[in-house]
């Protein structure tokens, strides 16, 4: 590896720059370090903004998230997808009210022992919160670095993993951690950003593998992407007594503890009429008495990361209530929307 004052040059391009419009620029507030990195994770700045702000206004301390019910800030996440993620937030809060009387870790071990907080976010933790010498990787960190310094692994993989430890080993500057950490995120951001990277002006340009070798475009190595699974979901939302029917998603599928309405996942259901539909119900659930049905999409469909949903949905008036499985309950129409939901399925889309 090509040695070059790396840290300076990154901290004389961050000094001159316009640094970045956000809310958390300089935060040192741990807990809303850590709300940002939880909701950044895998969501673009822009998105996870408008869900930062509506949790800090919310939850404005560890103490008012944690003393909120898991119904509520999944209600507040509702469209931000990995689920999951939510609900380890709401735990992890709980956890530092609990066992730490409400005040965050103030060092890199302790912190990896809450739950959903990885390396990553640890790092930015101890780094951005308390200035502790821990470098923070993320997207931008490491297609900065595999163009730099021209890693040729895939960068998920432990050999690209490794490589880009080794190179941050040599390179980070301990004594300026988060302006370190900040610079280099930043410079990802505006500088060598994934497409179009400005390299015509750029201070890096004359240690720059990738500039240099014209490898702009294959670095960093892309994963391979794998076909996305496809899944077809009928929905039928059952509706009696101004009462709908719904269940909460367990967690071993998508959605991880939103709600949803009476299921039946079969790729042969997708073309259905209404009278087919409400057959297809009645071989389901025996006892069922249906009123009438009414289709309410045509096909929609929702793209996530590793899974591609097409969604029909059936509004179905029953005659009573008579339904045959527990996990179920009915939930009033005029409180319903107070609940979480899968985005493309809430019932606010039909009723207000
Ligand atoms: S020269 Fe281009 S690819 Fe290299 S660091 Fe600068 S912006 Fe990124």
């Amino acid at each position: 590896m090509k040695t070059f004052a790396f840290a300076d040059i990154l901290l004389k391009w961050h000094v001159i720059t316009k640094q970045r419009n956000v809310p958390w620029y300089n935060e040192k507030n741990p807990y809303k370090i850590w709300l940002r990195e939880i909701i950044l994770q895998q969501t673009q700045v822009q998105q996870g903004l408008q869900y930062y702000l509506k949790f800090v206004k919310n939850y404005p301390t560890i103490q008012a998230l944690a003393s909120e019910s898991l119904e509520a800030v999944l209600k507040l996440w509702e469209g931000l997808g990995y689920y999951n993620r939510c609900k380890n937030l709401h735990k992890t809060a709980q956890q530092i009210v609990n066992e730490f009387n409400g005040k965050f870790p103030e060092n890199y071990s302790q912190l990896m022992t809450l739950k959903g907080i990885g390396p990553y976010t640890a790092a930015a933790i101890a780094s951005f919160a308390y200035n502790l010498p821990y470098s923070v990787i993320d997207g931008n960190v490491k297609r900065v670095l595999a163009r730099i310094y021209g890693v040729q692994s895939n960068l998920e993989t432990s050999q690209g993993k490794k490589s880009i430890d080794a190179i941050l080993k040599k390179i980070f500057d301990a004594t300026h951690s988060p302006q370190f950490n900040q610079a280099i995120m930043d410079f990802g951001a505006i500088q060598c950003k994934p497409q179009q990277p400005n390299c015509n002006i750029c201070c890096f340009a004359p240690h720059c593998f990738a500039f240099k070798n014209k490898k702009i475009v294959e670095l960093p190595v892309k994963k391979i992407k794998l076909p996305l699974q496809k899944r077809y979901f009928t929905y039928f939302i059952l509706h009696f007594n101004n009462k709908i029917l719904i269940k909460q998603r367990d967690d071993k599928d998508i959605w991880s503890g939103l709600h949803d309405y009476f299921l039946i996942e079969d790729i042969e259901n997708q073309n259905i009429n209404e009278l087919e539909a409400q057959n297809l119900l009645k071989a389901k659930i025996k006892k069922i008495k249906i009123k009438n049905i009414h289709l309410l999409n045509a096909v929609s469909s929702q793209k996530l990361s590793h899974q591609h949903l097409y969604f029909k949905i059936f509004l179905v008036h029953l005659k009573d209530n008579i339904f045959p499985c527990n996990t179920y309950f009915w939930e009033d129409i005029n409180t319903i929307n107070n609940l979480a939901f899968p985005i493309k399925i809430k019932p606010s889309l039909w009723f207000k």
